[in-house]
């Protein structure tokens, strides 16, 4: 026979009282029925005890915005007065700068009761301001300038539009944790392109990445643009990267000898001798990367028909534009000679030497 509760008089379970009284005074969650929220109109960062936080998601979702402020916020308000207690809600009421909600936690009060839900009425309202990184970006505020430029020629389209994917990515990536992490501008003429990059630090990442990708080299100026409040001076960094004169697919020559570029990336250069035929790797700590010296742009290659071959004998070739006849060694193929196809060679103008291409680098240059 149980004790009746001491509050209402039915049977207790527990301390004293019944399921429901003990529900009622070992709340799940501690939560004022009154909540507020700065956020940013431009950007939707939103401000916690610990500065402003930015959001993963696109402004224009505003939906997502909106859930991503209530779980910010429940999160900063809401404390949790019991172990795996599960929070939910519901939007009642929606204005301009105030929203109603249910909110909805799901748990158990002790461990001997069964799970219960517990409904909190809450009003949220909505206060805007302008956060740090938006008023710098309107501001125009930049702390580096990022200039990416090639060596003896122009920055060509694919290169400008690769560079300004990692320029977004790593920006992107930034986002939340760095707060100059924005890019105010670019401009390209035909010297390269130019990035005004709020953060300094960041600035300083994407170089190293462009550098390591295309095994460019780096310049850091500075330019004094003022002092500081406590009279520090405060300067402009200037990045300057050059990419070199080759790229992947060109021609270039290492040690006196001919070699196609098969690619380049994470600071190295896969290399195929064209006479040797046989596959290399270059970085720029080699000694072999000072005899580095650009032959010719990937867009010389030629097309050859193989018209004839009689074992032990030069093969016989056709220039498929110019329809005119030539001869190289066997020695220059690499295993089967496909008489009758279509390969793709480069030629040495000064000596009419014709050096075919490894087979698989001819399939990527026709797809
Ligand atoms: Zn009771
Ligand atoms: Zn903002």
């Amino acid at each position: 026979m149980a004790a009746p509760c001491y509050l209402c008089g039915t049977d207790s379970v527990l301390d004293g009282l019944c399921t429901e009284c003990y529900n009622k005074e070992h709340p799940l969650i501690q939560v004022e029925s009154n909540l507020g929220l700065t956020v940013c109109k431009r950007c939707g960062a939103a401000k916690t005890p610990e500065g402003w936080k930015t959001l993963a998601l696109s402004i224009d979702d505003a939906d997502g915005v909106l859930e991503a402020h209530l779980n910010l916020l429940l999160d900063i308000s809401v404390k949790r007065l019991s172990k795996k207690v599960e929070i939910s809600y519901e939007v009642t009421n929606r204005l301009d700068k105030s929203l109603y909600m249910i909110l909805i936690a799901a748990g158990c009060s002790h461990v001997s009761l069964p799970h219960h839900k517990e409904h909190h009425e809450i009003q949220v309202r909505f206060a805007y301001e302008t956060c740090r990184t938006c008023s710098m970006m309107s501001g125009g505020y930049y702390e580096a300038i990022l200039q990416i430029r090639a060596d003896g020629r122009p920055v060509t389209e694919e290169e400008e539009e690769e560079i300004t994917a990692l320029v977004t990515e790593l920006t992107i990536a930034a986002y939340g944790k760095d707060k100059r992490a924005f890019v105010i501008g670019s401009s390209s003429d035909k010297y390269g392109v130019d990035y005004w990059i709020g953060s300094e630090h960041l600035c300083r990442r994407i170089a190293s990445r462009i550098e390591t990708r295309f095994l460019a080299t780096r310049k850091t100026n500075y330019k004094l643009v003022g002092q500081e409040k406590g009279g520090k001076d405060r300067y402009r960094i200037t990045v300057l990267v050059r990419l070199p004169r080759f790229g992947t697919n060109d021609f270039i020559l290492i040690d006196g000898r001919p070699c196609l570029i098969v690619s380049m990336d994470l600071g190295h250069m896969n290399c195929y001798d064209l006479i040797q035929r046989t596959r290399f790797t270059v970085t720029p700590k080699s000694v072999k990367w000072k005899t580095v010296e650009f032959l010719a742009s990937g867009s010389v290659r030629r097309e050859y028909m193989i018209v004839s071959h009689v074992h032990g004998q030069p093969v016989q070739l056709m220039d498929s534009k110019t329809f005119e006849m030539a001869e190289v060694e066997e020695a220059v193929f690499d295993g089967v000679i496909p008489v009758g196809e279509t390969i793709t060679a480069l030629l040495l103008e000064d000596s009419g030497i014709i050096l075919p291409l490894p087979a698989h680098n001819t399939e990527a240059a026709e797809n």
